[in-house]
């Protein structure tokens, strides 16, 4: 069946891809996008696909659009990116959520939430599962994302309960791929970045905390499948790669991987940082049928491909530099 699908935050990293495989499919699909952490250069191979439209807009004013589907994936995701306006980023999620949630209850659409592992902060559960409430704090530096997560997953809850808005939220950790934001300063990225130039690694802290890396293509595929699937499974989910490493093993592969010269360097660990992370993925696998097909390795090096195959003077970076 064919679907008008709106896609927020669809000229992003994760929000591109999104596109390029619905489109590809066949389905009429809305980009929207205010490109605050993007820029047209994702999506351009799309523009003159007859299904393909882009829209430039903030989800934190209303809008209105008749959609059968709705991916809310607009938000900043790396932490220098919402950490540069904290306050836009808690209105995104909360302002953002509550039109998109508006927009799906009118058109009777169903509406996917883009939600994260941040939710469970730095985690005392380990792995983590879905039933865990998490242990974020509440004025730290990094509540303007976690908290707004939160207060979204609230409201789609209440959406649904109160207005049987047909609501999935998914909780993605932490993904990487081709079309990162090269400057976004984000541990693929700077790594990637950095080794191919031969220039330092920063390690922040010293590299013990762990993350899981799931491949772009893998976490499109399950965002997808979560969308689609027709029974009264609404979340939330976790979806992400459940093969843990420190960030002092990501700097090792990196340097593998890319033959670099790069040293490793330490910098400092920046306030609330997690100290492990790794989803508990069952849920996924019984409601989806769904689980990671890409090993570390092999993403990595395509990853690697696409930073070797750009111009970084093509991307501006929205924050200041970290490198
Ligand atoms: P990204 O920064 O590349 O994409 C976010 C997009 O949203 C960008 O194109 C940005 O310009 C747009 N945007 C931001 N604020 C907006 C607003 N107010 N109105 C309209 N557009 C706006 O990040 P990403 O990694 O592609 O993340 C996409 C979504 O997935 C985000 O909601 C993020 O929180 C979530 N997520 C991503 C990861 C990950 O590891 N990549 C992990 C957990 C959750
Ligand atoms: N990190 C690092 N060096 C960098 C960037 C990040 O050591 O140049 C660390 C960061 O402190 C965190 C982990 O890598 O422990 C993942 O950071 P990222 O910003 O990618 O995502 P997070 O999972 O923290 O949101």
């Amino acid at each position: 069946m064919i679907h008008r699908i709106l896609i927020t935050g669809g000229a992003g990293f994760l929000g591109s891809h999104l596109c390029e495989r619905l489109v590809t499919e066949g389905h009429d699909v809305i980009c929207l996008d205010n490109f605050f952490t993007s820029q047209k250069t994702n999506i351009q191979h799309l523009l003159g696909e007859p299904n393909f439209e882009i829209l430039r807009h903030d989800i934190t004013l209303p809008i209105f659009l008749e959609v059968d589907q709705i991916y809310n994936m607009a938000c900043p995701a790396a932490p220098g990116h919402y950490q540069y306006n904290p306050i836009k980023t808690i209105k995104t999620s909360v302002l953002g959520s509550i039109n998109m949630l508006g927009v799906a209850k009118r058109c009777g659409a169903r509406i996917l939430q883009a939600s994260t592992s941040e939710v469970y902060g730095d985690p005392e559960v380990h792995p983590q599962v879905e039933s865990y409430r998490g242990s974020v704090n509440p004025i730290g530096i990094r509540a303007c994302y976690d908290e707004g997560k939160r207060v979204a997953e609230t409201l789609f809850m209440d959406y649904h309960r109160s207005n049987n808005v047909d609501v999935r939220i998914v909780r993605i950790f932490n993904t990487y791929g081709p079309r990162m934001h090269p400057y976004d300063g984000r541990v693929v990225s700077n790594f990637i970045r950095q080794a191919l130039n031969n220039e330092d690694i920063t390690i922040f802290g010293d590299g013990s905390q762990t993350r899981s890396f799931c491949y772009r293509n893998d976490l499109v595929d399950a965002i997808i499948a979560m969308m689609n699937n027709e029974t009264n499974f609404v979340g939330p989910v976790n979806i992400g790669n459940p093969t843990e490493f420190t960030i002092l093993e990501l700097a090792e592969k990196i340097i593998e991987l890319s033959g670099s010269s790069s040293r490793l360097i330490h910098k400092p660990l920046p306030s609330d940082d997690p100290t492990r992370r790794r989803p508990d993925i069952s849920l996924a696998k019984a409601q989806l049928g769904w689980e990671p097909k890409i090993a570390l390795a092999e993403g990595l090096q395509h990853t690697l491909d696409w930073f070797q195959g750009i111009k970084l003077q093509d991307y501006r970076p929205p924050t200041p530099n970290y490198s």
